[in-house]
């Protein structure tokens, strides 16, 4: 009567979760990885060597293998209780493909991260009944800071979060072969340990909408980017502690048009809950409170914040060898955009609510990526069927979006 967990992926989260997973006496960790042969590597070398989860923050580590590494969704799949993704968003849909046929009443399906726009790929995939089947848990982020020391053989944990915020759909839990069904967020804590503690509160729109990443990076990008005049710099400029004030401005604004948009759905549905919602300061401050040495205001915030000294915008060498110049076609822009804010900016654009500032972050960043997702001010472009946004589902009211 073990709780059977499947781990979806093969990259730096999902090796920790396969540890630590993995060392709980009561879950078995099943890893699924579809990519490449990843599976075979993994399983190739777990047959000689051990696994080892090192937590460098306390010089601790912990030896534990999973249970299984496999590419076959039924050996993973079979009697699972929890799915997790621990994938980028991209990912999403081949996994939950794989193992729809695997999902009952009260499977639960966890995202870290969730990303924008989980919960309308998963209604999709499942179906509207199986989805509200099934639990599911939308996750700002992954638990630990991670990377692999070495592929199948262990992973570095560089920091371990204190909580983790997410939101949840459905009720209750899996029926563990003799024990009640107890709460999802109950299950979900007993394969992670004590930390972080999981925080899980309001409608999944709501994690969908405060997805940090999706307008930060986003708008980063496009402060430091919009104007410039194609010469190569020397350096590679700061990416936050670089941000300068017009960015700081739009920020803020971005932040409130996602803010709008959460308040008029709460006013369009009474009851949603969608607190999780909040500014961008305040999400800093909440998430990071002893990491933001001056935190006046969201420039200082990210100018004075102590885990972004050295981290520098995504540059390559210029052709000429000059300097650098922007890559565009990092994940920055690549997911952010497609799995972020074209995401949020059809949700406004069921409900109503206008978003000058994403509009002309999605404008300026959909031509440097040589795409289209927006055309004459509707998410109707021609990629449209490459983003999570809504239109792509084929959603057109508020209900559809709450599910
Ligand atoms: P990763 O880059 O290590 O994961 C990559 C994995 O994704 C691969 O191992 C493979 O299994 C799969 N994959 C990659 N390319 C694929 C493709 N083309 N088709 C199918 N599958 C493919 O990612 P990670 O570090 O484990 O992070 C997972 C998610 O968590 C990401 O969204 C990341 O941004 C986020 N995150 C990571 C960290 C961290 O410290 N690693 C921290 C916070 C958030």
């Amino acid at each position: 009567n073990k709780l059977a967990v499947v781990i979806c992926g093969g990259g730096n989260g999902a090796h920790a979760l396969a540890g630590i997973a993995g060392s709980k006496d009561d879950v078995e960790a099943r890893v699924l990885t579809l990519f490449a042969d990843e599976a075979e590597r993994w399983t190739n070398t777990m047959k000689t060597n051990d696994f080892v989860v090192n937590f460098t923050e306390n010089g601790s580590s912990l030896k534990a293998k999973p249970a299984l590494v496999t590419k076959d969704p039924k050996v993973a799949g079979e009697g699972c209780h929890i799915i997790y993704l621990v994938v980028p968003a991209f990912g999403h849909r081949q996994y939950l493909e794989a193992l729809k046929p695997y999902c009952r009443k009260g499977t639960i399906i966890a995202a870290m991260p969730g990303a924008p726009g989980f919960e309308f790929e998963v209604r999709e995939i499942l179906g509207k009944q199986l989805a509200n089947d099934c639990i599911l848990m939308s996750f700002e982020s992954l638990p630990w800071a991670c990377r692999i020391t070495e592929y199948g053989k262990g992973v570095d944990v560089l920091g371990v979060k204190g909580f983790m915020k997410g939101s949840m759909h459905g009720e209750g839990g899996p029926t563990v072969l003799g024990n009640s069904p107890l709460e999802a967020v109950t299950y979900g804590q007993g394969s992670l340990g004590n930390r972080p503690t999981l925080i899980c509160k309001g409608h999944l729109l709501g994690t969908t909408l405060i997805a940090i990443n999706s307008y930060l990076h986003t708008t980063i990008m496009y402060g430091r980017w919009h104007d410039w005049d194609g010469k190569p710099l020397a350096e590679k400029p700061l990416f936050y502690n670089g941000l300068d004030e017009a960015t700081a401005k739009m920020l803020e604004d971005v932040s409130q048009e996602i803010q709008n948009i959460a308040r008029e759905i709460e006013k369009q549905k009474p009851g949603t809950d969608l607190s999780q919602v909040v500014s961008v300061r305040d999400w800093y401050l909440d998430t990071w409170p002893n990491h933001i040495p001056d935190k006046t205001s969201i420039y200082t915030i990210l100018r004075t914040h102590k885990s972004y000294p050295g981290l520098v915008h995504p540059m390559e060498p210029s052709k000429d060898g000059n300097g650098f110049v922007p890559l565009f076609t990092q994940r920055y822009l690549t997911e952010d955009i497609p799995f972020g804010l074209t995401v949020t900016r059809g949700i406004a654009e069921i409900v109503g609510v206008p978003t000058p500032n994403i509009d002309k972050i999605i404008l300026w960043a959909q031509g440097v990526m040589g795409k289209e997702y927006m055309v004459d001010g509707k998410m109707a472009g021609k990629d449209i069927g490459e983003t999570r946004s809504p239109q792509r589902y084929g959603l057109k009211t508020v209900d559809d979006l709450l599910g």
